[in-house]
């Protein structure tokens, strides 16, 4: 085990946490890819909050333990991760969280749109689609993710059930997660205004467009 990549998967669980795009129980699992292996670190502790880095497990992206000790209930949705692995070999992390108002959503089996700014420029312009449900990270469910996925755009739906965010590195992901639960919250703030309003597509682009010029420039100084 490397102790130094097990304390930054329970670093990452500990930032999850504190964005706030986690249900109450802070129930979501976290895994990062092992750089030049064919192997994730994976938390396989019952939550996130407090997740030690002692209960980090090693799994191979054939889904076989490699080391640690892995429960049950972590241990049936291990696909899901691996999958993300297998198909995008850019994707540095992935996370799932029942993040309460993406989770309504994909209780509710309805893709969220792009109608908070933040989406387009997250690299979610496309909107998050919904994954059929299957049983927990079985051979259907995942099945169902690979085929929502929509290249490029780094979330799904998992419905009946949460999120599943997937990502270049931790800070990405962290931030699409918690970008697709305010578009979420907002999303079912309007429905008692008459429902959200996406932004439409060449305006998302206009706003991306804005945000790398912002970017390019760095901070400015006075
Ligand atoms: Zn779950």
């Amino acid at each position: 085990m490397d102790k130094d990549l097990a304390e930054q998967v329970a670093d990452i669980a500990q930032r999850v946490v504190a964005s706030g795009a986690i249900s109450a129980n802070g129930h979501g699992n976290v895994s990062v890819r092992v750089p030049g292996a064919e192997e994730m670190y994976f938390t396989a502790g019952p939550s996130l909050r407090g997740h030690l880095a002692s209960a980090v497990v090693r799994v191979g992206l054939d889904g076989a333990l490699i080391e640690g000790d892995l429960p049950p209930i972590q241990g049936a949705v291990v696909a899901m991760h691996t999958a993300m692995y297998q198909d995008h070999p850019d994707v540095g992390c992935v996370l799932h969280t029942h993040s309460p108002y993406a989770t309504a959503y994909a209780v509710a089996q309805r893709r969220i749109g792009c109608w908070i700014e933040a989406m387009a420029m997250f690299g979610l312009a496309d909107g998050v689609p919904v994954a059929g449900y299957g049983p927990r990270g079985s051979a259907e469910a995942v099945a169902s993710i690979r085929s929502a996925v929509i290249p490029g755009v780094p979330a799904v739906l998992l419905a009946n059930h949460g999120v599943l965010i997937f990502h270049r590195t931790p800070d990405l992901a962290i931030v699409a997660g918690s970008v697709v639960e305010e578009a979420a919250q907002a999303g079912l703030n309007s429905e008692r205004l008459g429902g959200p309003v996406e932004i439409p597509p060449d305006l998302r682009a206009a706003a991306l467009q804005r945000t790398m010029a912002f970017d390019s420039q760095g901070t400015v100084h006075a």
